[in-house]
C-alpha cells in the first residue's frame, strides 16, 4: 500500500505544504481567521460583493421564491427560471448571443475543451493557463502544444506548423498568478488566420475589465462567431458558479453532450437569484472597478523601493515575486504576525523559483489598508533576507 505519512512528510519537507486557514466571517477586506481579526489581500472578491447585504437579501428571497436547491440536473427537472433568466443576462452582459450556467469554473473548462475538441483538434494553449484547463486537454486526450507565455510569434508558428483539420487556441484572459492580460486582440486575429476557434477563461477578468464589467472581450473590443468565453461567479460576481457563452450551435452542443454539464445537479435557484442582483450591481456600481484602478497604483507607487519585485499588473491581482519558497512563506507569515493575511504561491502553482505573495486587491479596501500593507512589508524586510537580486 502506498506510504501516504511519507509524501505528506515530504511535501513538508520541501516547504510545500498546504494548510487551511479557518474564516470566521464573512468575506471582505476585515476577517476573523484562525481566530483572530486580520486585514485580508487573499480573496478574489475584487469588487467586494461577497459580503455585500444587498446580495445576501437577494439570496434570501431567492431561497423563499424557489427553494433551496433544484433537486434534479438541468436536462432532467432541475432548470428553473431563474437559471433561465440569469443565462440571457449573463449573454446579454458579456455580448455574445447565448450563455450557460455551470456549477463552477472547473467544470466549466472541463465541458468546453472535452466537449469541443474532437480527436481531429489540436489545442494550443499557454503556458501559464489554469490548472482546470491543463486538466480539461489531459482530460480530452485531443493532441495539445503550449505555447511561451504570451509569445504569439510562437503560437504562430505552431498554429503554422499544424497539419490538424481542426484548431482551438486556449488561454486565460488575466493569469491567475501573475495578473497581466493576454493580447486577445491579437490572438483573434491569429485565429481568424489560422480557422482556430479561441477558448477564453476570463475568471478574472469578469466584472473588472471592460465597459460596466463587461470583460475581456469588451475591453479588447473584440466580438467574434470563434469566440468561446468562460467567466465565473464566484470572484468578482462574488457569490458562485460560472457560465459560458457563445454562439448559439456551441451551447446547444454542451447541453448536449457536455458530460461536467449532465451529470450534475443545478446550482441553488437561490445563487442564480443572487447572481442577477450582483449583475446589476457590478454594471451601475462603477466606481468599484474605479477604486481598484487607484489602489493598484498606489501599491505599485509604494513598492517602487521594495527589495522584492511586484509584477507589472494592471488588474487587482499584484503578485510579489520573492523566489525561493521558505522566503515566501516566512514573508508571509510575518504579515500575517502583523495582522495582515497574503498567500504565499508556490510551485507547482506557479514555476520553480519563482515563490510570491499574491496580492489581491479589492473595491472594499481603503488607501489606509494598502498603506499598512506596505509598510508591514517594509518592517519584514528587515527580519527577511531578499533573494530578489539572484532572480
Ligand atoms: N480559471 C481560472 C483562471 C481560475 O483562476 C479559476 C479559479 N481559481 C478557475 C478557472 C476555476 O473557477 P472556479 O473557482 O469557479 O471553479
Amino acid at each position: 500500500m502506498r506510504d501516504i505519512a511519507a509524501t505528506l512528510l515530504d511535501l513538508e519537507s520541501r516547504g510545500l505544504y498546504r494548510r487551511r486557514r479557518l474564516l470566521d466571517s464573512a468575506q471582505g477586506p476585515q476577517v476573523r481567521v484562525d481566530g483572530a481579526p486580520k486585514l485580508s489581500f487573499s480573496s478574489n472578491d475584487y469588487l467586494g460583493l461577497a459580503g455585500d447585504p444587498r446580495i445576501t437579501e437577494a439570496l434570501c428571497e431567492g431561497a423563499r421564491q424557489w427553494g433551496a436547491g433544484a433537486g434534479a440536473s438541468h436536462l432532467v427537472t432541475g432548470h428553473q427560471r431563474v437559471h433561465e433568466e440569469l443565462e440571457l443576462r449573463l449573454a446579454a452582459f458579456v455580448g455574445l448571443p447565448r450563455a450557460l450556467l455551470f456549477s463552477s469554473g472547473y467544470l466549466a473548462n472541463l465541458a468546453i475543451v472535452t466537449t469541443l475538441a474532437t480527436p481531429s483538434c489540436e489545442i494550443f494553449a499557454d503556458r501559464l493557463n489554469h490548472a482546470s484547463l491543463n486538466d480539461a486537454m489531459l482530460m480530452s486526450r485531443v493532441r495539445f502544444r503550449r505555447y511561451p507565455h504570451c509569445d504569439l510569434d510562437a503560437l504562430e508558428r505552431q498554429l503554422a506548423q499544424s497539419t490538424a483539420p481542426e484548431k482551438m487556441v486556449v488561454t486565460d484572459a488575466v493569469f491567475s498568478m501573475d495578473g497581466d492580460i493576454a493580447p486577445l486582440d491579437r490572438l483573434l486575429e491569429l485565429c481568424e488566420r489560422h480557422d482556430a476557434m479561441l477558448v477564453i477563461d476570463d475568471a478574472h477578468g469578469f466584472g473588472v475589465l471592460g465597459k460596466d464589467g463587461a470583460g475581456s472581450l469588451s475591453h479588447f473590443q473584440v466580438d467574434s462567431p470563434r469566440v468561446v468565453y468562460m467567466g465565473t461567479l464566484g470572484k468578482a460576481a462574488g457569490v458562485a458558479g460560472a457560465f459560458v457563452a457563445a454562439v448559439d450551435p456551441v451551447i446547444e452542443l454542451l447541453i448536449q453532450q457536455a458530460r461536467p454539464y449532465i451529470y450534475t445537479t443545478a446550482g441553488p435557484p437561490a445563487v442564480a437569484f443572487a447572481l442577477i442582483r450582483s449583475l446589476e450591481l457590478m454594471a451601475q456600481e462603477s466606481w468599484r472597478r474605479e477604486r481598484l484602478v487607484q489602489l493598484s497604483r498606489q501599491l505599485a507607487a509604494l513598492l517602487k523601493t521594495s527589495p522584492w519585485r511586484l509584477l507589472c499588473s494592471t488588474t487587482p491581482i499584484q503578485p510579489l515575486v520573492v523566489g525561493k519558497n521558505r522566503e515566501a512563506l516566512a514573508l508571509s507569515d510575518s504579515l500575517a504576525a502583523s495582522g495582515i493575511l497574503v498567500p504565499a504561491i508556490r510551485p507547482p502553482t506557479v514555476p520553480e523559483g519563482t515563490a510570491r505573495l499574491r496580492i489581491s486587491l479589492s473595491a472594499a479596501h481603503s488607501e489606509q489598508d494598502v498603506l499598512r500593507l506596505v509598510e508591514a512589508l517594509r518592517d519584514a524586510q528587515d527580519a527577511i533576507p531578499s533573494e530578489a537580486g539572484s532572480q
